[in-house]
Protein backbone atom coordinates (compact mmCIF):
# COMPACT_ATOMS: atom_id res chain seq x y z
CA UNK A 1 0.00 0.00 0.00
CA UNK A 2 1.38 3.40 -0.90
CA UNK A 3 1.42 5.26 2.65
CA UNK A 4 3.10 8.09 2.28
CA UNK A 5 0.74 11.14 1.96
CA UNK A 6 2.26 14.22 -0.15
CA UNK A 7 1.21 16.94 -1.31
CA UNK A 8 -2.22 15.23 -1.53
CA UNK A 9 -1.11 11.85 -3.15
CA UNK A 10 -0.59 8.38 -1.57
CA UNK A 11 2.84 7.20 -2.48
CA UNK A 12 5.32 4.93 -1.64
CA UNK A 13 8.89 5.11 -0.84
CA UNK A 14 11.53 7.02 -4.19
CA UNK A 15 13.54 4.10 -3.25
CA UNK A 16 11.49 1.48 -3.01
CA UNK A 17 12.32 0.86 0.19
CA UNK A 18 9.63 -0.80 3.03
CA UNK A 19 10.48 -1.63 6.61
CA UNK A 20 7.77 -4.28 8.90
CA UNK A 21 6.02 -3.56 11.59
CA UNK A 22 5.88 -6.34 14.34
CA UNK A 23 4.08 -6.63 17.19
CA UNK A 24 6.25 -5.98 20.37
CA UNK A 25 3.80 -9.00 22.20
CA UNK A 26 4.99 -11.98 19.69
CA UNK A 27 7.05 -10.55 17.25
CA UNK A 28 5.11 -11.01 14.46
CA UNK A 29 4.47 -8.67 11.41
CA UNK A 30 1.98 -6.92 11.02
CA UNK A 31 2.73 -4.20 8.76
CA UNK A 32 4.80 -3.30 5.85
CA UNK A 33 4.98 0.33 5.26
CA UNK A 34 6.90 2.34 2.94
CA UNK A 35 10.35 3.59 4.34
CA UNK A 36 11.13 7.02 3.19
CA UNK A 37 14.32 9.13 2.90
CA UNK A 38 15.24 12.34 2.50
CA UNK A 39 14.10 12.84 -0.69
CA UNK A 40 10.93 12.11 0.72
CA UNK A 41 11.35 13.99 3.15
CA UNK A 42 12.06 17.42 1.09
CA UNK A 43 9.35 16.33 -1.11
CA UNK A 44 6.82 16.41 1.66
CA UNK A 45 8.42 19.83 3.24
CA UNK A 46 8.04 21.39 -0.36
CA UNK A 47 4.36 20.08 -0.44
CA UNK A 48 3.41 21.52 3.28
CA UNK A 49 5.33 24.92 1.89
CA UNK A 50 3.68 25.50 -0.94
CA UNK A 51 0.23 24.16 0.70
CA UNK A 52 0.59 27.24 2.82
CA UNK A 53 1.78 30.08 0.63
CA UNK A 54 -0.48 29.52 -1.86
CA UNK A 55 -3.06 27.41 -0.88
CA UNK A 56 -6.34 28.37 0.87
CA UNK A 57 -5.72 26.61 3.82
CA UNK A 58 -4.61 29.52 6.30
CA UNK A 59 -6.91 31.89 5.00
CA UNK A 60 -10.05 29.42 5.67
CA UNK A 61 -12.32 30.72 8.63
CA UNK A 62 -11.50 29.61 11.93
CA UNK A 63 -14.75 28.41 12.61
CA UNK A 64 -14.60 26.48 9.17
CA UNK A 65 -11.68 24.65 10.50
CA UNK A 66 -13.12 23.96 13.98
CA UNK A 67 -16.28 22.42 11.88
CA UNK A 68 -13.14 20.50 9.81
CA UNK A 69 -12.07 18.82 13.05
CA UNK A 70 -14.98 18.13 14.59
CA UNK A 71 -15.67 16.26 11.57
CA UNK A 72 -12.54 14.39 12.13
CA UNK A 73 -13.52 13.68 15.33
CA UNK A 74 -16.80 12.09 14.12
CA UNK A 75 -14.77 10.04 11.61
CA UNK A 76 -12.50 9.12 14.56
CA UNK A 77 -14.81 7.79 16.92
CA UNK A 78 -16.71 5.55 14.41
CA UNK A 79 -13.76 4.03 13.29
CA UNK A 80 -12.67 3.38 16.65
CA UNK A 81 -12.69 -0.33 17.22
CA UNK A 82 -10.49 -0.30 13.87
CA UNK A 83 -7.96 2.31 15.57
CA UNK A 84 -7.55 1.32 18.76
CA UNK A 85 -6.83 -2.67 16.75
CA UNK A 86 -3.81 -0.84 15.13
CA UNK A 87 -2.14 0.46 17.72
CA UNK A 88 -2.49 -2.27 20.06
CA UNK A 89 -0.41 -4.44 17.23
CA UNK A 90 2.02 -2.02 16.38
CA UNK A 91 2.43 -1.29 20.65
CA UNK A 92 1.33 -4.24 22.10
CA UNK A 93 -0.73 -2.15 24.86
CA UNK A 94 -3.68 -4.09 25.86
CA UNK A 95 -6.65 -3.02 23.27
CA UNK A 96 -8.71 -1.68 26.02
CA UNK A 97 -6.00 1.04 26.93
CA UNK A 98 -5.78 2.03 23.35
CA UNK A 99 -9.55 2.39 23.20
CA UNK A 100 -8.88 4.95 25.80
CA UNK A 101 -6.19 6.69 23.90
CA UNK A 102 -9.01 7.12 21.25
CA UNK A 103 -11.45 8.33 23.19
CA UNK A 104 -8.54 10.84 24.56
CA UNK A 105 -7.83 11.81 20.52
CA UNK A 106 -11.50 12.50 19.95
CA UNK A 107 -11.67 14.53 23.06
CA UNK A 108 -8.69 16.48 21.93
CA UNK A 109 -9.47 17.25 18.56
CA UNK A 110 -13.16 18.70 20.08
CA UNK A 111 -11.15 21.01 22.23
CA UNK A 112 -9.38 22.32 19.68
CA UNK A 113 -12.22 22.37 17.27
CA UNK A 114 -13.99 24.48 19.91
CA UNK A 115 -10.69 26.74 20.20
CA UNK A 116 -10.13 27.16 16.69
CA UNK A 117 -12.43 30.88 16.50
CA UNK A 118 -12.11 31.34 20.43
CA UNK A 119 -9.29 34.13 20.12
CA UNK A 120 -10.07 36.79 17.24
CA UNK A 121 -6.89 38.99 18.59
CA UNK A 122 -7.46 42.43 20.32
CA UNK A 123 -7.81 45.96 20.14
CA UNK A 124 -4.58 47.85 22.04
CA UNK A 125 -4.85 51.48 23.42
CA UNK A 126 -2.66 53.14 20.45
CA UNK A 127 -1.95 56.41 22.60
CA UNK A 128 -3.12 58.99 20.61
CA UNK A 129 -5.91 59.52 18.33
CA UNK A 130 -6.67 58.56 14.49
CA UNK A 131 -5.35 55.08 15.61
CA UNK A 132 -6.40 51.31 15.59
CA UNK A 133 -3.85 49.58 16.96
CA UNK A 134 -4.67 45.65 17.18
CA UNK A 135 -2.55 42.33 17.63
CA UNK A 136 -3.66 39.63 15.65
CA UNK A 137 -2.80 35.69 15.57
CA UNK A 138 -1.71 34.16 12.31
CA UNK A 139 -0.40 30.66 11.68
CA UNK A 140 3.28 30.26 11.95
CA UNK A 141 3.28 28.23 8.63
CA UNK A 142 4.97 24.77 8.13
CA UNK A 143 5.44 22.86 11.05
CA UNK A 144 7.47 20.02 11.32
CA UNK A 145 5.51 17.27 13.90
CA UNK A 146 7.69 14.24 15.31
CA UNK A 147 6.29 11.86 17.52
CA UNK A 148 7.33 8.98 19.54
CA UNK A 149 5.83 4.93 20.15
CA UNK A 150 4.57 5.19 23.32
CA UNK A 151 1.30 6.81 22.88
CA UNK A 152 1.26 7.53 18.95
CA UNK A 153 -1.79 8.51 18.19
CA UNK A 154 -2.60 10.30 21.23
CA UNK A 155 0.68 12.23 20.94
CA UNK A 156 0.23 12.87 17.53
CA UNK A 157 -3.55 14.69 18.48
CA UNK A 158 -1.65 16.89 20.96
CA UNK A 159 0.25 18.33 17.90
CA UNK A 160 -1.84 17.46 14.76
CA UNK A 161 -5.28 19.19 15.92
CA UNK A 162 -3.62 22.44 17.16
CA UNK A 163 -1.87 22.83 13.96
CA UNK A 164 -4.73 23.14 11.68
CA UNK A 165 -7.24 24.70 14.56
CA UNK A 166 -4.29 27.26 13.35
CA UNK A 167 -4.36 27.22 9.81
CA UNK A 168 -0.56 25.86 9.58
CA UNK A 169 0.08 22.67 7.52
CA UNK A 170 2.45 19.84 8.36
CA UNK A 171 4.88 16.87 7.94
CA UNK A 172 4.00 14.34 10.49
CA UNK A 173 6.58 11.47 11.18
CA UNK A 174 5.34 9.13 13.84
CA UNK A 175 7.64 7.02 14.95
CA UNK A 176 9.23 4.39 12.80
CA UNK A 177 7.64 1.71 15.35
CA UNK A 178 4.32 2.63 15.40
CA UNK A 179 3.13 4.53 11.82
CA UNK A 180 -0.42 2.49 11.13
CA UNK A 181 -2.75 4.74 13.28
CA UNK A 182 -0.89 7.92 11.89
CA UNK A 183 -1.97 6.25 8.48
CA UNK A 184 -5.83 6.14 9.29
CA UNK A 185 -5.93 9.78 10.77
CA UNK A 186 -4.57 10.81 7.47
CA UNK A 187 -7.18 9.11 5.85
CA UNK A 188 -9.79 10.74 8.33
CA UNK A 189 -8.91 14.07 7.81
CA UNK A 190 -8.77 13.66 3.99
CA UNK A 191 -12.43 11.95 4.15
CA UNK A 192 -13.14 15.30 6.51
CA UNK A 193 -12.25 17.28 3.35
CA UNK A 194 -9.03 18.90 4.70
CA UNK A 195 -7.52 20.76 1.24
CA UNK A 196 -4.35 18.56 -0.46
CA UNK A 197 -1.15 19.42 1.04
CA UNK A 198 -2.05 20.16 4.10
CA UNK A 199 -1.72 17.03 6.46
CA UNK A 200 1.86 15.37 4.59
CA UNK A 201 3.07 11.97 5.88
CA UNK A 202 6.65 10.39 6.25
CA UNK A 203 7.32 6.95 7.57
CA UNK A 204 10.70 6.33 8.39
CA UNK A 205 13.72 6.68 10.65
CA UNK A 206 14.66 9.92 12.30
CA UNK A 207 18.60 9.52 11.07
CA UNK A 208 16.90 9.59 7.88
CA UNK A 209 14.61 11.94 7.38
CA UNK A 210 14.68 13.39 11.25
CA UNK A 211 17.72 16.16 9.87
CA UNK A 212 15.04 17.50 6.87
CA UNK A 213 12.17 18.23 9.04
CA UNK A 214 14.48 20.01 11.96
CA UNK A 215 16.43 22.27 9.68
CA UNK A 216 14.70 22.83 6.01
CA UNK A 217 14.59 26.17 5.80
CA UNK A 218 11.15 26.32 4.94
CA UNK A 219 9.86 24.90 8.18
CA UNK A 220 8.97 27.14 10.47
CA UNK A 221 8.60 25.45 13.77
CA UNK A 222 9.37 21.96 14.89
CA UNK A 223 7.13 20.22 17.68
CA UNK A 224 8.92 17.30 19.35
CA UNK A 225 8.24 14.88 21.41
CA UNK A 226 10.50 11.72 22.19
CA UNK A 227 13.45 11.41 24.34
CA UNK A 228 15.87 13.73 26.23
CA UNK A 229 18.83 13.15 23.93
CA UNK A 230 17.10 13.32 20.24
CA UNK A 231 15.62 16.38 22.06
CA UNK A 232 18.72 18.11 21.98
CA UNK A 233 19.89 16.88 18.70
CA UNK A 234 16.34 18.63 17.37
CA UNK A 235 17.14 21.77 18.99
CA UNK A 236 20.33 22.02 17.53
CA UNK A 237 19.39 21.42 13.93
CA UNK A 238 16.77 23.88 14.27
CA UNK A 239 18.83 26.36 15.34
CA UNK A 240 20.62 26.82 12.61
CA UNK A 241 17.56 28.44 10.90
CA UNK A 242 16.36 29.89 14.02
CA UNK A 243 12.88 27.84 13.72
CA UNK A 244 10.51 27.79 17.03
CA UNK A 245 10.94 24.55 18.55
CA UNK A 246 8.72 23.35 21.10
CA UNK A 247 10.10 19.75 23.39
CA UNK A 248 8.36 17.29 24.92
CA UNK A 249 10.91 14.91 26.37
CA UNK A 250 11.27 12.67 29.33
CA UNK A 251 10.75 12.11 32.81
CA UNK A 252 12.16 10.60 36.16
CA UNK A 253 8.78 11.41 38.28
CA UNK A 254 8.63 11.05 41.71
CA UNK A 255 5.41 9.69 43.72
CA UNK A 256 5.67 11.07 47.29
CA UNK A 257 3.80 9.27 49.87
CA UNK A 258 3.44 10.40 53.64
CA UNK A 259 2.73 8.39 56.59
CA UNK A 260 -0.50 10.31 56.80
CA UNK A 261 -1.87 9.13 53.12
CA UNK A 262 -4.90 7.19 52.76
CA UNK A 263 -2.65 3.71 52.67
CA UNK A 264 -4.66 1.40 50.61
CA UNK A 265 -5.34 4.04 47.92
CA UNK A 266 -1.54 4.80 47.78
CA UNK A 267 -0.96 1.87 47.40
CA UNK A 268 -2.99 1.02 44.67
CA UNK A 269 -1.99 4.31 42.89
CA UNK A 270 1.65 3.59 43.37
CA UNK A 271 1.42 0.77 41.30
CA UNK A 272 -0.92 2.46 38.42
CA UNK A 273 1.75 5.12 38.60
CA UNK A 274 4.56 3.19 37.96
CA UNK A 275 4.11 -0.20 35.86
CA UNK A 276 0.70 1.44 33.63
CA UNK A 277 1.86 0.14 29.70
CA UNK A 278 4.79 -1.24 31.44
CA UNK A 279 6.42 1.85 32.77
CA UNK A 280 6.76 3.22 28.82
CA UNK A 281 4.58 6.44 30.11
CA UNK A 282 6.71 9.55 30.31
CA UNK A 283 4.77 10.89 33.04
CA UNK A 284 5.15 7.69 35.25
CA UNK A 285 5.71 7.42 38.32
CA UNK A 286 8.93 5.48 38.80
CA UNK A 287 10.55 7.08 41.92
CA UNK A 288 8.41 6.39 45.22
CA UNK A 289 9.55 8.35 47.62
CA UNK A 290 8.10 7.23 50.56
CA UNK A 291 8.15 8.62 54.69
CA UNK A 292 10.41 6.42 56.39
CA UNK A 293 8.29 5.64 58.92
CA UNK A 294 6.38 3.72 56.61
CA UNK A 295 8.64 2.25 54.35
CA UNK A 296 8.90 -1.18 55.23
CA UNK A 297 5.20 -2.16 55.61
CA UNK A 298 4.64 0.04 52.60
CA UNK A 299 6.64 -1.76 50.29
CA UNK A 300 6.29 -4.67 51.53
CA UNK A 301 2.81 -5.09 50.34
CA UNK A 302 4.01 -3.32 47.48
CA UNK A 303 5.95 -6.23 46.22
CA UNK A 304 3.11 -8.45 47.27
CA UNK A 305 0.90 -6.84 44.45
CA UNK A 306 3.78 -6.00 41.85
CA UNK A 307 4.66 -9.62 41.74
CA UNK A 308 0.90 -10.52 40.95
CA UNK A 309 0.48 -8.74 37.76
CA UNK A 310 -0.49 -10.53 35.01
CA UNK A 311 1.73 -9.87 31.65
CA UNK A 312 -0.10 -10.83 28.46
CA UNK A 313 -0.55 -9.49 25.10
CA UNK A 314 -3.12 -6.86 23.63
CA UNK A 315 -5.84 -9.07 23.18
CA UNK A 316 -5.26 -11.49 26.20
CA UNK A 317 -8.48 -10.26 28.59
CA UNK A 318 -7.22 -11.26 31.80
CA UNK A 319 -3.66 -9.24 30.77
CA UNK A 320 -3.09 -6.14 33.21
CA UNK A 321 0.01 -4.76 31.17
CA UNK A 322 2.10 -5.86 28.20
CA UNK A 323 5.25 -6.31 26.70
CA UNK A 324 7.99 -3.63 26.15
CA UNK A 325 8.13 -1.96 22.51
CA UNK A 326 11.24 -3.58 20.70
CA UNK A 327 13.55 -6.15 22.60
CA UNK A 328 16.20 -3.36 21.98
CA UNK A 329 14.17 -1.12 24.39
CA UNK A 330 14.15 -4.25 26.98
CA UNK A 331 17.85 -4.33 26.99
CA UNK A 332 18.12 -1.04 27.87
CA UNK A 333 15.37 -1.28 31.11
CA UNK A 334 17.56 -4.72 32.31
CA UNK A 335 20.54 -2.56 31.93
CA UNK A 336 19.61 0.16 34.06
CA UNK A 337 18.20 -2.71 36.71
CA UNK A 338 21.30 -4.51 36.45
CA UNK A 339 23.64 -0.94 37.39
CA UNK A 340 21.17 -0.15 39.88
CA UNK A 341 21.78 -3.68 41.58
CA UNK A 342 25.53 -2.99 41.04
CA UNK A 343 25.49 0.62 42.38
CA UNK A 344 23.70 -1.17 45.97
CA UNK A 345 20.05 -1.58 45.58
CA UNK A 346 17.74 -4.27 46.96
CA UNK A 347 15.95 -6.39 44.04
CA UNK A 348 12.74 -6.47 45.91
CA UNK A 349 10.76 -7.97 42.78
CA UNK A 350 11.23 -8.75 39.47
CA UNK A 351 14.19 -7.85 37.52
CA UNK A 352 13.89 -10.71 35.01
CA UNK A 353 12.04 -11.98 31.60
CA UNK A 354 8.46 -13.90 32.57
CA UNK A 355 9.09 -17.61 32.58
CA UNK A 356 5.66 -18.47 30.60
CA UNK A 357 6.18 -19.98 27.53
CA UNK A 358 3.46 -18.00 25.66
CA UNK A 359 5.00 -14.80 26.50
CA UNK A 360 8.60 -16.05 25.22
CA UNK A 361 8.16 -14.21 21.58
CA UNK A 362 7.35 -11.08 23.09
CA UNK A 363 9.64 -8.15 24.82
CA UNK A 364 8.22 -8.63 28.22
CA UNK A 365 9.52 -7.69 31.51
CA UNK A 366 8.22 -8.59 34.71
CA UNK A 367 7.33 -5.95 37.25
CA UNK A 368 10.62 -4.82 39.19
CA UNK A 369 10.81 -3.34 42.53
CA UNK A 370 14.73 -1.82 43.88
CA UNK A 371 14.67 -0.63 47.09
CA UNK A 372 17.47 1.16 49.48
CA UNK A 373 18.18 3.71 46.37
CA UNK A 374 19.01 6.87 46.50
CA UNK A 375 20.10 9.53 44.08
CA UNK A 376 23.02 9.70 41.92
CA UNK A 377 22.16 6.29 40.87
CA UNK A 378 21.83 5.70 37.63
CA UNK A 379 18.14 3.85 37.56
CA UNK A 380 17.25 6.54 39.97
CA UNK A 381 18.01 9.53 37.61
CA UNK A 382 17.63 8.38 34.56
CA UNK A 383 14.42 7.57 32.34
CA UNK A 384 14.39 3.83 32.08
CA UNK A 385 10.99 3.80 30.39
CA UNK A 386 10.25 0.30 31.90
CA UNK A 387 8.52 -1.57 34.73
CA UNK A 388 10.81 -0.26 37.44
CA UNK A 389 10.28 1.36 40.28
CA UNK A 390 12.80 2.75 42.48
CA UNK A 391 12.46 3.61 45.84
CA UNK A 392 13.59 6.13 48.22
CA UNK A 393 12.89 7.06 51.85
CA UNK A 394 12.71 10.89 53.43
CA UNK A 395 12.07 12.51 56.70
CA UNK A 396 10.28 15.56 56.70
CA UNK A 397 8.55 17.87 54.21
CA UNK A 398 12.04 19.77 53.23
CA UNK A 399 13.34 16.45 52.83
CA UNK A 400 10.31 15.03 50.54
CA UNK A 401 10.59 18.39 48.35
CA UNK A 402 14.50 17.84 48.37
CA UNK A 403 14.28 14.66 46.90
CA UNK A 404 11.43 15.45 44.66
CA UNK A 405 13.45 17.75 42.86
CA UNK A 406 16.64 16.25 42.54
CA UNK A 407 16.43 15.44 38.75
CA UNK A 408 17.52 16.82 35.86
CA UNK A 409 13.71 16.20 35.05
CA UNK A 410 10.54 18.07 35.50
CA UNK A 411 7.67 16.86 33.95
CA UNK A 412 4.83 15.53 36.52
CA UNK A 413 4.67 14.19 40.02
CA UNK A 414 2.54 13.31 42.85
CA UNK A 415 2.01 13.75 46.45
CA UNK A 416 -0.19 11.54 49.03
CA UNK A 417 -0.77 13.28 52.37
CA UNK A 418 -4.29 13.86 54.29
CA UNK A 419 -2.67 17.19 55.35
CA UNK A 420 -4.38 19.95 52.75
CA UNK A 421 -1.92 22.33 54.11
CA UNK A 422 1.17 20.54 53.48
CA UNK A 423 -0.30 18.79 50.28
CA UNK A 424 -0.77 22.87 48.63
CA UNK A 425 2.87 23.42 50.35
CA UNK A 426 4.83 20.50 48.73
CA UNK A 427 2.82 20.66 45.40
CA UNK A 428 3.88 24.65 45.12
CA UNK A 429 7.37 23.72 45.80
CA UNK A 430 7.71 20.63 42.80
CA UNK A 431 9.18 21.88 39.77
CA UNK A 432 6.98 20.06 37.31
CA UNK A 433 4.48 21.10 34.84
CA UNK A 434 1.81 18.44 36.87
CA UNK A 435 1.48 18.04 39.61
CA UNK A 436 -1.25 15.55 41.48
CA UNK A 437 -2.79 15.52 44.90
CA UNK A 438 -3.55 12.39 46.10
CA UNK A 439 -4.04 10.80 42.69
CA UNK A 440 -1.16 9.83 39.92
CA UNK A 441 -1.89 9.85 35.60
CA UNK A 442 -5.02 12.06 34.85
CA UNK A 443 -5.18 15.09 32.74
CA UNK A 444 -7.79 16.69 30.37
CA UNK A 445 -7.43 18.31 27.07
CA UNK A 446 -8.03 21.90 28.96
CA UNK A 447 -5.03 22.04 30.81
CA UNK A 448 -1.67 22.68 29.80
CA UNK A 449 0.89 19.78 29.73
CA UNK A 450 5.02 20.14 29.59
CA UNK A 451 7.99 20.18 31.50
CA UNK A 452 10.26 22.30 33.79
CA UNK A 453 13.71 21.58 33.39
CA UNK A 454 15.50 18.97 30.99
CA UNK A 455 11.51 17.62 30.40
CA UNK A 456 11.50 19.99 27.38
CA UNK A 457 9.66 23.47 26.86
CA UNK A 458 6.66 25.04 25.47
CA UNK A 459 3.18 23.93 26.73
CA UNK A 460 1.03 21.14 24.98
CA UNK A 461 -3.12 21.04 25.64
CA UNK A 462 -4.72 24.04 27.00
CA UNK A 463 -4.92 27.56 25.53
CA UNK A 464 -1.43 27.60 25.50
CA UNK A 465 -1.45 24.53 23.30
CA UNK A 466 -2.95 26.37 19.71
CA UNK A 467 -0.77 29.61 21.14
CA UNK A 468 2.23 27.31 20.69
CA UNK A 469 1.34 26.93 16.39
CA UNK A 470 0.65 30.67 16.21
CA UNK A 471 1.92 33.84 15.54
CA UNK A 472 1.53 37.21 17.15
CA UNK A 473 1.28 40.33 14.56
CA UNK A 474 0.54 44.05 15.55
CA UNK A 475 -1.30 45.94 12.96
CA UNK A 476 -1.30 49.86 13.80
CA UNK A 477 -3.37 51.93 11.09
CA UNK A 478 -3.11 55.57 11.35
CA UNK A 479 -6.95 56.34 9.95
CA UNK A 480 -5.99 60.02 9.32
CA UNK A 481 -2.04 59.95 8.28
CA UNK A 482 -0.61 63.42 7.68
CA UNK A 483 2.68 64.64 7.30
CA UNK A 484 4.75 64.34 10.64
CA UNK A 485 7.56 66.82 9.77
CA UNK A 486 10.27 65.20 11.63
CA UNK A 487 12.82 66.17 8.62
CA UNK A 488 12.46 68.37 6.18
CA UNK A 489 11.00 72.18 5.29
CA UNK A 490 8.81 71.72 8.40
CA UNK A 491 11.01 70.22 10.65
CA UNK A 492 11.81 72.98 13.79
CA UNK A 493 13.68 75.38 13.90
CA UNK A 494 13.95 75.32 9.82
CA UNK A 495 13.83 78.98 8.72
CA UNK A 496 15.11 80.82 11.46
CA UNK A 497 18.09 81.63 9.72
P1 LIG B 1 12.96 9.04 20.50
O1 LIG B 1 13.57 10.32 20.93
O2 LIG B 1 13.82 7.88 20.25
O3 LIG B 1 12.12 9.25 19.14
C1 LIG B 1 11.07 10.18 19.05
C2 LIG B 1 10.85 10.52 17.60
O4 LIG B 1 11.99 11.22 17.11
C3 LIG B 1 10.69 9.31 16.68
O5 LIG B 1 9.73 9.59 15.69
C4 LIG B 1 12.07 9.18 16.06
O6 LIG B 1 12.09 8.53 14.82
C5 LIG B 1 12.44 10.64 15.91
N1 LIG B 1 13.87 10.92 15.75
C6 LIG B 1 14.93 10.18 16.10
N2 LIG B 1 16.08 10.80 15.78
C7 LIG B 1 15.74 11.98 15.22
C8 LIG B 1 16.47 13.09 14.70
N3 LIG B 1 17.80 13.10 14.68
N4 LIG B 1 15.79 14.15 14.23
C9 LIG B 1 14.45 14.17 14.26
N5 LIG B 1 13.68 13.15 14.73
C10 LIG B 1 14.33 12.08 15.21
O7 LIG B 1 11.84 8.72 21.58
P2 LIG B 1 10.95 7.40 21.68
O8 LIG B 1 11.82 6.30 22.17
O9 LIG B 1 10.19 7.22 20.41
O10 LIG B 1 9.88 7.83 22.78
C11 LIG B 1 10.10 7.69 24.14
C12 LIG B 1 10.46 9.02 24.74
O11 LIG B 1 9.41 9.96 24.51
C13 LIG B 1 10.62 8.95 26.24
O12 LIG B 1 11.76 9.67 26.61
C14 LIG B 1 9.36 9.64 26.75
O13 LIG B 1 9.51 10.21 28.03
C15 LIG B 1 9.13 10.67 25.70
N6 LIG B 1 7.75 11.13 25.74
C16 LIG B 1 7.48 12.36 26.28
C17 LIG B 1 6.17 12.81 26.36
C18 LIG B 1 5.83 14.14 26.97
O14 LIG B 1 4.67 14.54 26.92
N7 LIG B 1 6.79 14.87 27.54
C19 LIG B 1 5.14 11.99 25.89
C20 LIG B 1 5.45 10.75 25.35
C21 LIG B 1 6.76 10.33 25.28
Amino acid sequence: MPELLIGGTWRDARSGATREIRCPADGRVVATVPEADEGDACDAVAAARAAFDSGEWPGTPAATRGALLHRAADLIEADKSDVARAESLDTGKRLVEAEYDVDDVVRVFRHFAGLAGDDAGRVVDPGQPDVVSRVVREPIGVCSLITPWNYPLLQTSWKVAPALAAGNTFVLKPSELTPSTAILLLHHLEKAGLPPGVANLVLGSGAAVGPTLTSAPEVDLVSFTGGLVTGRAVMAAAAATVKRVALELGGKNPNLVFADADRETALDFALTAVFLHSGQVCSAGARLVVEESIHDEFVDELVIRAEQIRLGGPFDDRAETGPLISAAHREKVEAYVAAGIVEGATLRCGGRRPDAPELADGYYYQPTILDDCRSGMSVVSDESFGPVLTVETFTDEDDAVRIANDSIYGLAGAVWTSNAGRAERVAARMRMGTVWINDYHPYVPQAEWGGYKQSGFGRELGHTGLEEYQETKHIWHNVRPQPQGWFGPMAAGDGDG
